[in-house]
């Protein structure tokens, strides 16, 4: 059994009694309590989320340099390649939403206000971080894009990552290769250590390592009736951000393992008839949990994601198999570059096409995409992704939302209706 490491200090103890904690608090709470029969397994990750988000306890970090990385585009491969601990930073929490909102435009992304409100305090380091030693902001969205200005003007060293508008193009391709190569340098600038074909290699075996256990969890899905709801499986994604990478591959062996063996029994996670729903859109992060929440405490089960705090980090893996470093790493750039569903793409065909591809695969019932309000890539995105879906015979329910609780009754009026609807049709297909 996985142990995390905890070492409750006098600052754990205050932070215990912050509002951050009992937001956190609240929501784990609720992701626990409000269903029977979680998984055993899953107790290693209300444990962690426990101690780093509500006891404040900072997870002891191998020696060497930390790295934040703002979006999923960085190749953490290469910040381990070089011997530095790769941190996402993307943050869920409405308390630091509300202090981003101070020096963030009053229509942007919680996300990235939430991000930048976590990080404006340097003098005091990172809560449950300590101190960063490198941010790497991938050039994604606008907001992403000034938020690594700001970022280095609260005194942080950020390496912007140049991210290409279009991936169909060559042209792209050698520019995002390029300045991928050019953040292996600045990492090999930070650390002292020199890339090499064996320290990329042995990198890319532990993430690849993680993202077998990932694979493995994500087609256990697929089974009819459900083994896991999405709202553990959020969780255990989320935990990526932060955790041991030894760790928490470790954890998620022993939660597939525990599926399998509910599989053989002929378990049931989920409501008899649960609508199965695909997540789409703006990535869910604990403690904003809000949605994958509300479907399921409404009798829904979360199947399948398409999401860059789930399955989109996860699901591919690289594989290399050139020979000169340089070579190696142009191929992880591709890697990082081709199955990229964001929508901060000029043209998205293959997001629709993987939205498809889901729903088929995991027998999805319907979509739930959600769209921060101030994201306009992704409220943009919804008019085209619906169509898609529509055509197809999906339905898909939109939802504009933000880190605040205050929708939350609302939300679970729409969600409850839009799962009655799926019913109803499904029972209409019977008896025609
Ligand atoms: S939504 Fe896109 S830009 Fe934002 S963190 Fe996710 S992958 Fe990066
Ligand atoms: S949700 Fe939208 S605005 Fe926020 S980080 Fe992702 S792409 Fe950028």
């Amino acid at each position: 059994m996985t142990v995390i490491p905890i070492k409750p200090t006098v600052e754990a103890a205050a932070f215990n009694r912050s509002r951050q904690a009992r937001e956190a608090e609240v929501m784990l709470d609720k992701l626990i309590d409000d269903f029977d029969e979680n998984p055993k397994s899953m107790q290693y990750f209300y444990d962690l989320f426990r101690t780093v988000y509500i006891h404040g306890v900072t997870l002891p970090r191998p020696a060497g340099p930390q790295v934040g990385m703002t979006c999923i585009q960085a190749p953490e491969e290469l910040i381990y390649a070089v011997g530095a601990t790769p941190i996402r930073l993307c943050n869920g929490a409405y308390h630091y939403d509300q202090i981003g909102a101070d020096f963030m435009p009053a229509k942007s992304c919680s996300l990235v206000k939430a991000t930048l409100g976590r990080l404006h305090d340097q003098e005091k380091g990172v809560p449950r971080i300590g101190k960063l030693d490198m941010i790497v902001n991938p050039s994604t969205c606008d907001q992403k894009k000034k938020a690594g200005v700001m970022m280095e003007d609260m005194g942080y060293p950020v390496h912007d990552l140049e991210f290409p508008n279009v991936k169909e193009s060559e042209a792209s391709r050698v520019y995002w290769q390029r300045s991928v190569r050019d953040f292996a340098v600045r990492l090999q600038q930070l650390t002292g250590k020199k890339l090499t074909r064996n320290r990329l290699n042995a990198a890319m075996a532990r993430t690849r390592r993680a993202q077998i256990a990932f694979r493995a969890l994500h087609n256990l899905r697929r089974k009819a009736p459900s083994l896991v709801l999405g709202k553990d499986i959020f969780l255990v994604t989320n935990a990526y951000f932060f955790d041991d990478l030894e760790r928490w591959t470790a954890a998620t062996e022993a939660l597939v393992e525990e599926l399998k063996q509910r599989d053989a029994d002929g378990f049931n996670a989920a409501q008899k008839k649960a609508p199965r729903i695909l997540f789409t859109g703006s990535p869910p992060i604990f403690p904003n949990l809000k949605l994958p929440l509300l479907i399921e405490e409404a009798g829904g089960v979360v199947v399948a994601d398409e999401t860059c705090s789930a399955n989109r980090m996860l699901y591919d893996m690289p594989v290399v198999d050139e020979w000169m470093v340089n070579h190696m790493i142009d191929s992880l750039a591709d890697h990082y570059l081709k199955p990229c569903t964001c929508p901060i793409f000029t043209r998205n065909d293959d997001r629709r096409r993987r939205l498809i591809d889901l729903a088929r695969d995991f027998n999805a019932d319907g979509v739930v995409y959600q769209a921060f309000s101030g994201c306009q890539v992704y409220e943009m995105e919804q008019r085209s992704v619906a169509k898609t879906l529509n055509d197809a015979g999906i339905p898909m329910l939109y939802i504009e939302t933000d880190y605040s609780p205050d929708d939350m009754g609302q939300l679970t009026t729409r969600i409850e209706a839009f799962l009655e609807s799926i019913k109803a049709r499904k029972r209409q297909a019977k008896v025609s």
